[in-house]
């Protein structure tokens, strides 16, 4: 990469991928994803610090807690505006929205620490929300975000430190997923929509197999040498995701 400079934290349960991109010259930074855990967002904060970076913008690839809940944190830190798809802004103040009658929480999931199979239940307080296995433990504890300061559309463009990211919708996993891509430098940010070797979660409130689909088509048309910066797990490619992923 020429023009930014780039970190990538794990943050939060699952983990998340975070990513930190300072424009090389100007400094000024975009923050992707701050996914942490209730008093985890000071790492985020001391890796902006430590880049010498002037956050503009926090972008969220879509609404879900384990992507948004150190939004608060860095904004009152930073001062940056929180950037969302229209669709998805609304579960920034309510992400439990149409959670409980979404499959994933009717039917019974594996608890990662007894292993039994049990309804997952939410936990929702002023300023908290929580996803509980049947036996208890806590799975995600997340902090509620401040609402947009901007919403985004397909094909709006975000720009700082002379970069500009093209916002491409891409739904499925819910329904205002975005991708962020860079084309100058063939990156891009997929999210939840496209992970190494396989897609976000399609049993979600929001979600739906068929845009999901329609999305997975999309980003398989960038070049093949795009590299692919996801939510969750390790940085592929676009070509070698052709090879593994049937709806490519
Ligand atoms: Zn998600
Ligand atoms: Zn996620």
């Amino acid at each position: 990469m020429t023009d930014i400079k780039m970190k990538c934290l794990q943050v939060g349960y699952l983990p998340t991928n975070c990513y930190i991109l300072v424009g090389k010259e100007s400094r000024e930074a975009l923050v992707v994803d701050p996914g942490t855990k209730v008093g985890e967002a000071n790492r985020v904060i001391h890796a902006i610090d430590e880049l010498g970076a002037n956050v503009k913008f926090i972008v969220n690839t879509h609404g879900h807690p384990d992507h948004t809940s150190g939004n608060r944190a860095i904004k009152e830190h930073t001062g940056a505006k929180i950037l969302i798809h229209a669709n998805d802004a609304p579960l920034l103040i309510e992400p439990w929205r149409g959670a409980e009658e979404s499959e994933a929480f009717i039917k019974p999931h594996r608890c990662p620490v007894c292993g039994r199979e049990e309804i997952v239940k939410l936990d929702v307080d002023a300023d908290k929300v929580r996803t509980i296995s049947g036996c208890g433990v806590v799975i995600l504890e997340a902090e509620l975000s401040p609402p947009a300061d901007r919403t985004l559309r397909d094909k709006d463009w975000i720009k700082f430190g002379g970069i500009e990211l093209e916002v491409l919708h891409t739904p499925g996993h819910t329904r205002g997923g975005i991708s962020l891509y860079y084309e100058k430098e063939h990156l891009v940010f997929s999210g939840d929509t496209l992970l190494e070797g396989s897609w976000g979660r399609i049993d979600l409130a929001g979600s739906s197999e068929e845009e999901m689909i329609n999305s997975l088509r999309r980003l398989g048309k960038l070049p093949g040498q795009t590299v692919v910066y996801p939510g969750h797990g390790r940085q592929t490619t676009i070509n070698k995701e052709k090879k593994v992923n049937p709806y490519m």
